[in-house]
């Protein structure tokens, strides 16, 4: 029967399984630059994603209005048909649908890092990658104009703290600055630079077939002699089971997705697959980096907000390392002073009295008076968790090392926000937020097949025809936010795959 969704296609040179920022990278380069490599032809490429794809053209800071009818105001638009129960995105373009839009690219620390992980991902084999991110996502720093009052009085508190404050980074194109996109909000007006306003168009205009709502549920791998292959995959899709064979099978869907997607196919370890085992890394799942955050909120007798607009979404920072080579590296950022104030989020704060007149009063009040920081701890030190395959969630337990660094971001917290005349501050204290947001590491690359699971060129050790490119491969959680470091490996891993796998002679 000729299968609807790609046109009877039932053969790809490549299937990319996952459309958030590695499967856009990896597709969008494959079809603009790779070739088949026997007849020298365009490359037949899929890529497939579980959850909807809202289509519309790209126009950054006026969005698509077909596609803006279908975003709400609730916070980050978590519905579970595009969620998956483990907090990231099900939908094409993945988690950068409703990223905070913060954007640095590699650190030299991270670089390093990576080589210390066993790869050979130096800055300077990663400098192309890094350019071409650096423009793709237009990263830049918010002028101070659009900056709200609170972010500008973090920014000279710290300094006369003697801190070295830096100026946030985003990747957004002609922002309106309405306020309603920080951490967790999609924007109505595609000024968020994710995989589906960056590279997914260009792998569509490259010819890429995107089919959507369609779940793989496993690699199909074979024993060829003594090795085995990756010969294609199978996907489910409105109740419909299809299997599509491909040249090479390249596996984005992420930090939880692609180690589940492995386990599903039978690829990990004994311990978790028991008979179901057929080929063996007990690296799979494993490694699990993480950040660790608190959230430091303060209460101000004025207004450190304008009511009438949003601002910028992202001011200032600085980093505190605890050791060098960024050890203990803390970024505490001026998250609470920017942005929209909901009216749920004040009412349900620990500011807010109870009852009565003294709880109108200060819902009149505190929408313009709230502020507070961000404090993310990129390397938890000596400490990494897992993907629970069975029950597909994350492990991960934190250790007094990381409370203790924690509070000390409380702490620095609290000088900077004393400093900038804050009346009531509250969360230095607490228990640190593991999230899965920024996880990376659960498929790790590297040069030892008993450590890791794909080598530097993100080929599997295991698997023949089998690569993966996502944030589950990155060796070491970076020291900035997720999307730089990832798009950067991820083109990487692009240019690699082309010159390795689909080049003429
Ligand atoms: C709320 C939130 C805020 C964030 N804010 C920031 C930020 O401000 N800055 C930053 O740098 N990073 C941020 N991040 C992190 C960033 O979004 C991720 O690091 C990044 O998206 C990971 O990219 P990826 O390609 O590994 O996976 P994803 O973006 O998760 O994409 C994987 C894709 O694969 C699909 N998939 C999974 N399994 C299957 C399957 N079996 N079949 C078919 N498809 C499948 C998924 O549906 C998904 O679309 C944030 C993340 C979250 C959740």
């Amino acid at each position: 029967m000729r299968n609807q969704e790609t046109g009877g296609n039932t053969f790809y040179d490549a299937i990319v399984v996952g459309s958030g920022v590695g499967g856009s990278i990896v597709a969008a380069h494959l079809a603009e630059r790779g070739v088949n490599p026997q007849n020298g032809e365009r490359l037949r490429i899929a890529m497939i994603e579980a959850g909807p794809y809202w289509k519309g053209e790209v126009r950054p800071g006026y969005g698509a209005p077909e596609r803006r009818r279908l975003i709400t105001n609730c916070f980050s638009d978590d519905a579970a048909d595009r969620m998956w129960p483990w907090g990231m995105v099900k939908m094409v373009g993945g988690s950068t649908m409703h990223y905070g839009a913060s954007v640095y690219l590699p650190y030299p620390e991270d670089y390093e890092d990576w080589i210390a992980e066993g790869t050979d991902w130096s800055e300077i084999a990663c400098r192309s990658a890094a350019e071409e991110v650096r423009q793709m996502y237009n990263i830049h720093a918010e002028p101070d104009a659009v900056l709200s009052r609170g972010s500008l009085m973090f920014r000279d508190a710290a300094r006369a703290l003697g801190r070295d404050v830096q100026k946030a980074l985003v990747g957004r194109r002609n922002c309106l600055y309405c306020g309603f996109c920080e951490g967790g909000y999609f924007c109505r007006y595609d000024s968020k630079m994710n995989a589906m306003t960056t590279y997914i168009p260009r792998a569509e205009r490259g010819g890429v077939e995107i089919i959507s709502d369609a779940e793989v549920e496993r690699v199909v791998i074979e024993k060829k002699g003594a090795s085995f292959a990756a010969t294609g995959v199978v996907y489910r899709r409105g109740g419909r089971a299809t299997e599509l064979r491909a040249g090479k099978v390249i596996v984005s869907a992420g930090v939880i997705g692609t180690p589940l997607l492995l386990y599903r196919s039978g690829y990990g370890s004994r311990e978790d697959l028991g008979d179901r085992l057929l080929v063996e890394n007990k690296n799979i799942g494993r490694h699990l980096d993480i950040h660790a955050a608190i959230v430091v909120m303060a209460m101000f007798d004025r207004p450190i907000k304008d009511a009438a607009r949003g601002a910028a979404p992202a001011g200032h920072f600085f980093l505190d390392d605890a050791g060098p080579g960024g050890r203990g590296r803390m970024r505490i950022k001026d998250s609470g002073m920017l942005g929209v104030e909901e009216p749920w989020g004040l009412a349900f704060s620990p500011f807010a009295p109870d009852f009565g007149r003294e709880h109108k009063r200060f819902m009149k009040q505190a929408a313009t008076r709230r502020g507070g920081t961000l404090v993310v701890l990129k390397k938890p030190e000596g400490y990494r968790g897992s993907v629970n395959l069975k029950a597909a969630e994350m492990e991960y337990e934190g250790n007094d090392a990381i409370v203790k660094r924690m509070r000390e971001g409380g702490e620095i917290s609290r000088e900077v926000l004393l400093k900038m005349g804050a009346k009531n501050i509250i969360g230095t204290d607490m228990p640190p937020i593991y999230h899965i947001a920024h996880g990376v590491s659960t498929c790790r690359a590297g040069s030892d097949p008993k450590t890791s699971v794909v080598n530097a060129n993100f080929e599997s050790h295991d698997v023949d025809n089998l690569l993966i490119c996502d944030a589950s491969v990155q060796p070491r959680s970076a020291s900035g936010d997720a999307v730089g470091p990832l798009a950067t490996i991820s083109v990487l891993a692009a240019q690699r795959i082309v010159a390795n796998h689909f080049k003429r002679g």
